[in-house]
């Protein structure tokens, strides 16, 4: 399955979240090192963030990441303090294009989706960006309201028990990210906070997130929800 990777803080380049961490999601597109679903993430990738505007900006590509030299190129002159970026590892029969790649936006917020589900334990939406689960299942939560991910995740799980559901959203005042049956943590570092599928390195300070928790990271500081005692 996919790795994912969410900042939220001081402006921080692209290349710094993405291509430089010796284990960041350029390794992971290759290898990964706590996966339990798939062994590389090589079908494309994308990364989002709100630039000085607070306009969504968006790379996307059906290739794997190691192959985007151009990105690579372009990445070390592109900062912002709210990121969302995500190597993927097409789920069988979901499109292989770039638009069925994460992250996908509404507005201000980038979503991205680790795991699957049945595309008819989702309601269909006509926002939706791609016939893929993922891109099915952001605009089901973006139509609900994000503020009833939770619930909403609830409900998908209660119509599709095999659903996995890790997902994460960030706006650029919050990021949002639930475990569910995929692997996330979280590292608060001085000038902000990072959420990813997988530490990007060896240093101290990277927390995992328990099974059915839920993370927000805002202004107020990180919370932490157990989903299974909030319902
Ligand atoms: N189901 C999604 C897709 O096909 C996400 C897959 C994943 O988490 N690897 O893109």
């Amino acid at each position: 399955m996919c790795r994912h990777l969410a900042w939220l803080g001081a402006p921080r380049t692209l290349s710094s979240l993405i291509t430089e961490p010796e284990y960041g999601l350029l390794r992971q597109s290759y290898a990964p090192r706590q996966q339990r679903h798939g062994l590389l993430n090589a079908d494309g990738w994308g990364v989002g963030f709100l630039d000085d505007t607070g306009t969504v900006r968006r790379w996307r590509s059906p290739r794997p990441l190691w192959n985007d030299a151009s990105f690579a190129s372009i990445a070390p002159v592109l900062s912002s303090g709210c990121v969302l970026a995500a190597v993927r590892s097409a789920t069988v029969g979901m499109p292989p294009d770039e638009t069925a790649a994460a992250p996908f936006t509404d507005g201000r917020w980038l979503f991205s989706h680790n795991g699957r589900v049945a595309l008819d334990a989702v309601p269909t939406s006509s926002a939706a960006e791609s016939i893929g689960d993922s891109a099915q299942l952001a605009a089901h939560i973006f139509d609900t309201g994000v503020e009833h991910l939770a619930e909403t995740l609830a409900k998908v799980a209660a119509a599709d028990p095999d659903a996995r559901l890790t997902v994460l959203l960030t706006d650029g005042s919050r990021i949002l990210g639930v475990a569910w049956d995929n692997e996330l943590c979280y590292r608060q570092l001085p000038d902000g906070v990072v959420v990813a599928s997988e530490p990007y390195d060896d240093e101290r300070g990277w927390v995992s997130l328990a099974d059915h928790h839920m993370i927000e990271v805002s202004d107020a500081g990180i919370m932490i929800t157990d989903l299974e005692s909030a319902n």
